[in-house]
C-alpha cells in the first residue's frame, strides 16, 4: 500500500537526503524532526513569510510553542495555506495573543477537580487521568494551552502510581480515561505496565484512551502498540479528527489496525472557526469516520481557553450543523454536539429543539424536514411508585447485577424516593437571609 506520496518523499528528503520510506513510516524520524522553526517550515514547504510576518510569529510562538510532525506538515496544501485547514491547527496565528476578557487559563477548572496528582475527577463513575504531558504535535486550538511546552516530560511511576493509589481508593470509578498529552507518547512498555496496574483495581471495568497519534502521526500505531492493547480489553479509544483531509492513507491504515485488534473507536471534533464551522465539510467528516469504523462521538463547543478566541463560533453555528445531521444521515454518525462548562460543570449537550408543544396527552413534534407530527400518550399509565424498596417492587431485577441507584443533582428532582423539591444555588441573599433568621431565633 502507497503511503508515501511525492511532497512526502520530498519533505522527507529535504530533512534527511538519506531518508527513505522507511524513515518516514517511523514515528520516532518523525519526533526526532519535529518542525518548531519558522525557518524549517518555510524550508521544508517552500512558504515565505514577509519579514514583518515572522516577527508576529515569533512573538506567538514565544508564548505558544511551535510544533508539527513531518507528516502532518505534509498534509498542507501550500498552494492557498491560508485557509488550509490543515495549516489553521497547526501553525500559528498572531490572533493566539489576543485575550479577551472571557478567556481563562484552565476553563474546566480541571487543576480545581485534581485530588491526586494527574488525576481530574468530576464525574461519580469516571476520572481523568493525565498521564503523558507530551503530545505528538501542538494543536493550535489546544484546551490545554496553558499547559503547551511547560513540562515536557512523561511522569514517572511514584507520580502515576499516585494516581492508581487514588483509583483503588475510590470504588466507584469505574471507567478511567487516559488523556494528557497524548498517552500514546508513552513508550508501548510503560503504558502496557500502567495498562496492567489499572487493569487489576478490580472496580474498573473500561479504560479509555485519548489521542490524536491517529491524526497528527500515524505511525505511531504500530503492530506492537497494537498487540500489547488487545491485551489489556475492553480499551475503548476516542481520535480527534476535525476534518476530512485528514483522513489520508496513512491514517486510514492506522484506524483499521485498531479497529482490527477489536478496539471500538469513538472520535471528538471541536468546532473551529474557518477549519470545519461548515455543515458540509462536518457531514463528510462524519461519513468518512464511520466508513473507517470510527464513531462521531462529540462535538465540541471550542473552550474559553486562552488564545483561542480566533477559533470560536457562535453556539449556533454547532446547533446548524448538527440540524443538518440528524435524520439526514445515519443516526450513528451524529456526535452529541457539547459545551463543556466553564468552572468545571462538565459537557452539556445542546440540541435543535424537536419538542414544539406538548399537553396533558399529547406532544407536539418536528422532525428533520419540517413535518409537525404529534404523538399520542397513554390516557392511562400505572406509575410504579419507587422507593427503592425493591424487594417489593413488581419490577424484576437481578439484584447482583445491577448498579446501586442514588439519584442526584436534577434526576433527585423526578425521584420518587429522594424529598429534594429544589435544588437552591449556592450564593442568593434571600437564602442567606433565611439563615440569618434563623440564627438569630437560636440565639433568642
Ligand atoms: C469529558 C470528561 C470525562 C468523560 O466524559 P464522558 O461524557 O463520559 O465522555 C470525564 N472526566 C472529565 C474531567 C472530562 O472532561
Amino acid at each position: 500500500m502507497v503511503v508515501y506520496n511525492r511532497v512526502q518523499q520530498h519533505i522527507a528528503e529535504k530533512i534527511d537526503s538519506e531518508a527513505v520510506l522507511k524513515n518516514w513510516e517511523d514515528w520516532k524520524w518523525h519526533q526526532k524532526h519535529i518542525i518548531n522553526q519558522i525557518q524549517d517550515f518555510e524550508h521544508l514547504t517552500g512558504i515565505r513569510f514577509s519579514e514583518s510576518e515572522r516577527i508576529q510569529i515569533n512573538k506567538t510562538i514565544q508564548r505558544f510553542p511551535l510544533a508539527i510532525t513531518p507528516y502532518y506538515l505534509s498534509l498542507i496544501n501550500t498552494e492557498e495555506f491560508r485557509n488550509d485547514p490543515v495549516f489553521r491547527q497547526s501553525f500559528p496565528s498572531e490572533s493566539e495573543l489576543i485575550m479577551q476578557s472571557c478567556d481563562m487559563r484552565d476553563p474546566l477548572a480541571e487543576e480545581q477537580d485534581s485530588p491526586a496528582p494527574q488525576i481530574t475527577h468530576r464525574y461519580p463513575d469516571r476520572v481523568l487521568f493525565h498521564v503523558s504531558n507530551i503530545c505528538a504535535m501542538y494543536c493550535r486550538h489546544c484546551t490545554r494551552k496553558r499547559k503547551v511546552g511547560d513540562v515536557e516530560s512523561i511522569p514517572d511511576k511514584i507520580t502515576l502510581k499516585q494516581g492508581i493509589q487514588y483509583i483503588k481508593e475510590n470504588s466507584q470509578i469505574r471507567d478511567v480515561l487516559l488523556s494528557g498529552g497524548d498517552p500514546f507518547m508513552l513508550s508501548d512498555e510503560y503504558l502496557d505496565w500502567l495498562l496492567g496496574e489499572i487493569q487489576m483495581i478490580p472496580h474498573v471495568e473500561v479504560v479509555r484512551i485519548g489521542t490524536r497519534v491517529p491524526v497528527v502521526l500515524p505511525y505511531r500505531i504500530t503492530d506492537d502498540l497494537v498487540s500489547m492493547l488487545k491485551t489489556h480489553h475492553p480499551v475503548w479509544i476516542n481520535t480527534h479528527f476535525n476534518h476530512p483531509r485528514e483522513l489520508t492513507q496513512s491514517a486510514k491504515i492506522a484506524l483499521s489496525k485498531l479497529a482490527d485488534a477489536g478496539i471500538p473507536l469513538g472520535n471528538q471534533s471541536v468546532l473551529l472557526a474557518g477549519v470545519n464551522d461548515c455543515p458540509r465539510i462536518m457531514k463528510r467528516l462524519v461519513h468518512l469516520l464511520v466508513q473507517n469504523r470510527v464513531r462521531p462521538y462529540y462535538l465540541y463547543q471550542c473552550d474559553l481557553s486562552e488564545g483561542l478566541s480566533h477559533f470560536r463560533t457562535p453556539v449556533g453555528k454547532g446547533i446548524e450543523i448538527i440540524e443538518s445531521l440528524i435524520g439526514h444521515t445515519s443516526g450513528f454518525a451524529v456526535p452529541t454536539y457539547v459545551i463543556d462548562s466553564p468552572g468545571g460543570g462538565g459537557k452539556i449537550p445542546i440540541m435543535p429543539n424537536y419538542l414544539i408543544s406538548w399537553s396533558t396527552n399529547k406532544v407536539v413534534l418536528r422532525n428533520y424536514e419540517g413535518l409537525i407530527t404529534t404523538y399520542k400518550e397513554p390516557d392511562s399509565y400505572e406509575p410504579i411508585f419507587c422507593d427503592r424498596n425493591c424487594d417489593d417492587c413488581t419490577l424484576q431485577l437481578n439484584l447482583n447485577e445491577a448498579d446501586e441507584y442514588q439519584a442526584t443533582g436534577i434526576a433527585s428532582l423526578l425521584a420518587d424516593a429522594d424529598k429534594t423539591i429544589s435544588l437552591v444555588p449556592k450564593q442568593s441573599e434571600r437564602i442567606e437571609r433565611r439563615e440569618e433568621q434563623e440564627e438569630d431565633g437560636n440565639a433568642a
